[in-house]
């Protein structure tokens, strides 16, 4: 059984490829943000978004860093939009083995994008700020988000498999002690 109650701000940065020059100052942003110092210094490659860029088709997207994955997917995509082809991984967010988007220069390790979290939050993510042509839009919401209510089915699940690998006595002892809390 699924309750609604509880409320979950998502945060979304909307992109408007039409509007996108290929100033790559979103990229510049970002970099200098997350380097350490912060704003030591401005470094494209440890940015988490890039810009796709064809000069020659005039088309420019950018594209914030998603997961990491181990492996590059087997079958790609390509899109045409507006009589302009997309390249097969120019949307794909993913810090993968196929290219260097998306890895410290240095260490390799996968970089994704955090929404610039920080303490206090800012007003809005620094490519955001950086971005002159509003090809990027920063837009929160508010979404309800479903809370699962465990069924007598699923505890007896739970509870047998916690017994299966603690034994009875352990899992008795433990509610015993949690009851009486
Ligand atoms: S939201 Fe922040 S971390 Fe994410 S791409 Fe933009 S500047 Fe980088
Ligand atoms: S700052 Fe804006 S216009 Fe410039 S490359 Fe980034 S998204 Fe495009």
């Amino acid at each position: 059984m699924k309750n609604r109650g509880k409320k979950k701000i998502i945060k979304d940065i909307k992109v408007d490829i039409d509007k996108c020059t290929g100033c790559r100052s979103c990229e510049m942003a970002c970099s200098a943000f997350h380097s350490v110092p912060r704003y030591s210094s401005l470094n494209p490659s440890r940015s988490r978004i890039r810009v796709f860029m064809d000069e020659l088709q005039d088309a420019f997207v950018p594209v914030r860093a998603g997961e990491f994955t181990k492996a590059e997917c087997s079958g790609r995509s390509r899109y045409v939009i507006n009589d302009k082809e997309y390249s097969e991984c120019a949307f794909c967010p993913a810090s993968c083995p196929s290219r260097d988007w998306f890895r410290e220069p240095d260490s390799d390790l996968p970089l994704k994008c955090d929404m610039c979290k920080d303490v206090p939050p800012l007003d809005e993510p620094m490519c955001v700020q950086a971005c002159k042509f509003d090809a990027l839009i920063y837009e929160e919401k508010e979404e309800e988000v479903e809370v699962k209510t465990p069924q007598p089915e699923e505890m007896k699940n739970g509870i047998d498999a916690l017994i299966k690998k603690y034994g009875a006595e352990v899992v008795r002892d433990a509610v015993n002690r949690a009851t009486k809390r």
